[in-house]
C-alpha cells in the first residue's frame, strides 16, 4: 500500500532498545568484572595461528539480526582464544597499556556521549576539559610553566597542551609544527634535516616519510653512554649537514627509549638544539609517567629547553587506550601548519579548535577518563602507583643478578628491566623467550642492541604485584637450567 498523505510512515525499531541495553550494559560490566578477576589464570599471550577466525565465522554477515545472547556467545569461544591479555598481571611485555576502573568508565561515558568536538561549539566541554585536565597534568608532571595553557596568574599564554591519539600522531604533528616555524619554502623542503638516535621510535622516520623528509638522520647511540644520543655527535652532524647546504630544523630526543629505557641528555642536548634553530621534540611515551614522583624527575631535566613534549597516558598512567597528551611551548606554529582557517580569520589568542591542533578533524571526549583517573588517584595515589612498580622492577633486577646464569644487560631503569643469559647466544636466548611466551604463563619481548638479542622484562601492569614477579622469576629461571643441562 502507498503512504498518502496524513498517514503514518512505518517507523524504525531498534533490536536492542534502550531498556534491553540497560540489562545487557549491566551483564557486561558482570563480564568486565568477571575477566579482571580472573584474567591471571588465563595464558598471556594468544597462542592462535594466523587464520585462526576465518574457519569459525560466516565469509557473509547475517541477512537477519541475531540474538544478543548469541554473540556473546562468541566472545568466549571464538574472540579470547585469540586475545593477547595485556591487563595480566604476568603480561612484561612491550611496555604497558594500563587501564584502571575510573579509565574505563571514562571511556564507557565518553562512547555514551560520543561527542566530535573538533571545534570548541561541538562540544564547549570537550575542548574545555581537555584544557583544563593538561594543565592539571602538566603540573602532576612538573612541568616548565610555558607548556600550560594560563600562567599561573590565569593569563592564556602561548602554549598548551591537546590530547593526540598515539606517540607517532604527536611526533608527526611535532615534526610539521617545526617543519613551519622554519619557514622553509616548498622548493627548499628537500634540504631540510631531522635528527634523532638510532634508538629513536619508528615514529620518527615515519614522520619524515608522511611529510616527505628525506633527510632523516640517525645518529649512532653506544653502550657506554647508556644507549643515549651524544651531544658531541649531533654537534658533528649539523656542522657536517650544514657545510653540504642542508637546513638542519628538528631533534626528536627521547626520554626513556622503547629498546632499553635511554634517555637522551636534555641539559646538554637542548643549547645546542637552539644554537642551531631547531625544534626539540620529547618522546617520553612510557616514562613521562614517572615525571609524577620527585625523585625520578633528573630523568627530566632541560625541558625548559624543549619546544613540544609527550607522554601516553595510557601507558604507564592508568588511563586506558588511547590518550597521548602533547604539550607545545608556542601553539602558533601547529596552528600554521595544521589549520586551514587563514590566520587572519582565526579569533586571536583562540585556542579552542582543537582541529588545529592535530591530523583529523573529529576527535574523542579524551579528557573525560584522564579527568576521572587523576580526581580518582590524586597525585599521591598516582605517586605510589608508579613508585609500587619501580619497587618491583628493583626486585626483579635483584634476582637476575642473583643468578650466575643471567646478566644485566642495559642500565635498568622505572620498570624495565633488560637482561639476558650470561655468554648466551642470541639462539639460545631466542630459544628461552620463546619457551617462556608459548607456556602462557608469562609474555615478554626481546629487542636487539648492539649486535645482541636481549630479553626486556617491562613492569606496569595495572594490577601486578611482587607475587606475580617472583613467579615469572622462577619460570624464567627454572626454564633456563633446564635448557642449559640439555646441552
Ligand atoms: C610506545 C612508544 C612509542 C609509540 O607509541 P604509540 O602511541 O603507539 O605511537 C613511541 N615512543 C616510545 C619511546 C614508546 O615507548
Amino acid at each position: 500500500m502507498e503512504p498518502s498523505s496524513g498517514q503514518m510512515m512505518p517507523g524504525f525499531e531498534h533490536p536492542m532498545d534502550i531498556e534491553e541495553f540497560r540489562q545487557r550494559g549491566k551483564e557486561m560490566v558482570d563480564w568486565i568484572c568477571d575477566y579482571y578477576s580472573g584474567v591471571s589464570e588465563r595464558p598471556v599471550r594468544s597462542s592462535v595461528e594466523p587464520g585462526y577466525l576465518a574457519s569459525q565465522l560466516p565469509r557473509s554477515p547475517p541477512q537477519k539480526g541475531e540474538a544478543w545472547s548469541d554473540i556473546m556467545q562468541d566472545i568466549e569461544h571464538k574472540i579470547m582464544p585469540g586475545v593477547t591479555n595485556w591487563q595480566s598481571p604476568n603480561f612484561f611485555a612491550y611496555y604497558p597499556a594500563n587501564s584502571s576502573a575510573p579509565g574505563m568508565l571514562g571511556e564507557m561515558l565518553s562512547a555514551a556521549l560520543n561527542v566530535i568536538g573538533f571545534s570548541w561549539i561541538g562540544s564547549p566541554a570537550a575542548t574545555e576539559l581537555e584544557t583544563i585536565v593538561l594543565d592539571w597534568l602538566a603540573q602532576l608532571l612538573d612541568l616548565p610553566a610555558c607548556f600550560r595553557s594560563h600562567t599561573p596568574e590565569g593569563t592564556p599564554s602561548e602554549g598548551g597542551g591537546v590530547i593526540q591519539g598515539s606517540a607517532s600522531e604527536a611526533t608527526l604533528v611535532a615534526l610539521l609544527a617545526a617543519r613551519t616555524q622554519a619557514g622553509a619554502a616548498p622548493e627548499e623542503a628537500h634540504r631540510l634535516v631531522a635528527y634523532g638516535s638510532d634508538q629513536a621510535h619508528s615514529s620518527l622516520k615515519k614522520a619524515c616519510m608522511i611529510a616527505g623528509i628525506s633527510h632523516c638522520r640517525s645518529l649512532p647511540a653506544a653502550a657506554a653512554n647508556g644507549w643515549a644520543m651524544d651531544p658531541k655527535a649531533l654537534e658533528a652532524a649539523l656542522e657536517e649537514d650544514k657545510a653540504k647546504g642542508l637546513k638542519p630544523f628538528f631533534l626528536f630526543a627521547v626520554v626513556g627509549s622503547t629498546n632499553t629505557c635511554a634517555i637522551d641528555p636534555l641539559l646538554q642536548l637542548g643549547p645546542i638544539a637552539q644554537e642551531h634553530h631547531l625544534w626539540t621534540h620529547v618522546d617520553a611515551a612510557y616514562a613521562g609517567a614517572a615525571a609524577v614522583v620527585p625523585e625520578q624527575r633528573h630523568l627530566f631535566q632541560g625541558l625548559h629547553l624543549v619546544d613540544s613534549f609527550n607522554m601516553n597516558a595510557h601507558k604507564w598512567l592508568l588511563t586506558n587506550f588511547d590518550c597521548s597528551p602533547l604539550w607545545v611551548r608556542r601553539s602558533e606554529p601547529l596552528k600554521q601548519a595544521l589549520s586551514l582557517t587563514p590566520a587572519v580569520l582565526r579569533a586571536k589568542g583562540n585556542a579552542l579548535d582543537l582541529r588545529d591542533w592535530q591530523i583529523p578533524l573529529g576527535r574523542r571526549f579524551r579528557a573525560l577518563k584522564l579527568w576521572f583517573v587523576i580526581r580518582t588517584y590524586g597525585a599521591e595515589g598516582l605517586q605510589e602507583y608508579i613508585r609500587h612498580h619501580i619497587r618491583l622492577a628493583k626486585v626483579f633486577e635483584g634476582l637476575v643478578r642473583a643468578h650466575p646464569k643471567f646478566e644485566i644487560a642495559a642500565p635498568p631503569r622505572l620498570g624495565l628491566v633488560c637482561f639476558c643469559l650470561k655468554d648466551g647466544s642470541r639462539e639460545q636466548n631466542a630459544a628461552l623467550l620463546e619457551a617462556l611466551n608459548s607456556s602462557g604463563r608469562l609474555f615478554m619481548v626481546s629487542t636487539d642492541v648492539g649486535g645482541k638479542l636481549i630479553l626486556r622484562f617491562a613492569l606496569g601492569a595495572t594490577s601486578v604485584q611482587q607475587s606475580h614477579v617472583e613467579a615469572a622469576w622462577q619460570q624464567i629461571s627454572q626454564q633456563a637450567d633446564q635448557m642449559l643441562s640439555q646441552h
